[in-house]
């Protein structure tokens, strides 16, 4: 981030006048100068005075077409689940390896996790719902993803199937309502595409600056760098744990919710 000195002054001035009954409100607020350090010199009078060279900029490949980018840590493949481990013991992880090349939630197996530990991401996955529709609410194949361990963004089977819109799919659970709901049909594939910048915490242990989380779902933007307000539980208020770097992890919500999720990869920041 670049760094931006706030030199102007907010002139609010609120002129509120009564006349007999009637009340008039006027409010003139004169915007904010701001001026980036960066532009606080003499302005260039030639076109080679605001153009840079280095420091140059790295050549990733291409993802197009379902590809990964060059520089990406591919997660999961479909080959192997020898990068996940479940989360209570630290086992290997015991979901279903399943034939085209995608895992599924085996049943009360419990949540699983990468054995590597992250901070600042771009992650892409893709989950699927079972094509036979069972149950409802929340409780029609739930599942999740956990960016750094602990903050959800919902995984739902939601075709025909309402719940509470912050915990419908594609919210940050309980924090964030999706912006749209861009699910395709149940046993379909869908996509997510996450941004994700880390809270900020002082030596304290006190949170300084929250994380951010940018999500898109089948090409269609949902989450729109949105605040991260603390952890993401079922019951009460988001809390501010001090973290660093920290897995990520897939929900085993424990009803039989078989998810299924394939073409993990994720680029740190
Ligand atoms: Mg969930």
């Amino acid at each position: 981030m670049r760094n931006i000195i706030i030199l102007g002054i907010l002139v609010l001035s609120a002129l509120v006048s009564c006349n007999e009954g009637a009340q008039e409100s006027e409010v003139e607020i004169k915007d904010a100068v701001i001026i980036h350090e960066e532009y606080n010199k003499p302005e260039p009078t030639e076109p080679e005075g605001t153009e840079y060279y280095a420091p140059k900029v790295p050549i990733v490949g291409a993802a197009l077409n379902g590809e990964i980018p060059s520089d990406a840590i591919v997660l999961f493949d479909g080959s192997s689940l020898d990068d996940w481990m479940h989360v209570q013991d630290s086992t290997t992880a015991k979901w279903h390896l399943n034939k085209d090349a995608s895992m599924m939630v085996a049943d009360k197996t419990g949540n699983i996790r990468t054995k590597q530990e992250f901070g600042d991401v771009q992650l892409h996955i893709e989950w699927s719902s079972p094509a036979e529709v069972q149950r409802a609410g929340q409780n029609r194949a739930n599942s999740g993803v956990f960016i750094n361990g602990i903050y959800e963004v919902q995984v739902l089977d939601n075709n025909n199937n309402d719940t509470y819109v912050n915990g419908q799919v594609g919210s940050v659970y309980k924090q964030h309502a999706p912006l749209a709901m861009a699910s395709v049909a149940s046993g379909e594939w869908n996509t997510y595409d996450i941004i994700y910048h880390a809270p900020e915490f002082n030596s304290n242990g006190s949170k300084i600056k929250s994380g951010t989380l940018t999500v898109i779902h089948n090409g269609v933007l949902i989450q729109d760098h949105a605040e991260l307000k603390g952890t993401t539980p079922y019951i009460g208020w988001p809390k501010n744990p001090p973290h660093g770097k920290g897995p990520l992890m897939l929900q085993d919500h424990g009803d039989n919710s078989r998810v299924s999720y394939r073409n993990i990869w994720l680029r740190e920041l």
